[in-house]
């Protein structure tokens, strides 16, 4: 078994275990490898260079392809699952609230709006907006929460 740093392209970090090298690039062109916490399958293997720090551990990283880790390697992934179980907890309960949410797309602003103006029923909405769109709707001090993510559309989910 070999252990490979990968990492998602929103900069999660987490470890993958294979068989071999080409293990891994099976895996991953037949679509298999995915991001535990956000779920995307844009997966690539990271250099196992220390510091790189997508996700702050803020330590250095144990060499990408030992199977013997030292204790303090131990420890070290033994914090990281932590951070990673918390992380999933989050972006889990994201996504319970998205799909108790209604999608409405690009009609995010104009939607939003409507809200809090009171011209529509009060609900929960999610959808896209533009960095301004976002920047407009909270100084009019309407409430929405910018995601650093690209969610996944309700009929995407599962
Ligand atoms: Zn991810």
């Amino acid at each position: 078994m070999i252990v490979f740093n990968l990492g998602c392209e929103f900069g999660h970090r987490f470890e993958g275990w294979f068989g071999s090298a080409e293990d891994f690039d099976r895996q991953r062109e037949r679509g298999m490898l995915e991001c535990p916490v956000c779920g995307v399958k844009a997966v690539a293997r990271l250099p196992s260079a220390p510091r790189l720090n997508l996700v702050t551990t803020g330590m250095a990283e144990p060499s990408g392809e030992t199977s013997s880790p030292t204790p303090a390697a131990n420890e070290e992934s033994a914090s990281r699952a932590r951070m990673l179980a918390a992380q999933i907890a989050f972006y889990q309960h994201l996504r319970q609230m998205l799909e108790r949410s209604d999608d409405v797309g690009e009609r995010f602003a104009e939607e939003a709006r409507r809200i809090h103006y009171k011209e529509t029923p009060e609900r929960q909405i999610h959808g896209v907006a533009t960095r301004e769109e976002t920047a407009e709707l909270l100084e009019e001090g309407v409430a929405v929460m910018p995601l650093p993510f690209i969610v996944k559309r309700k009929n995407e989910l599962n």
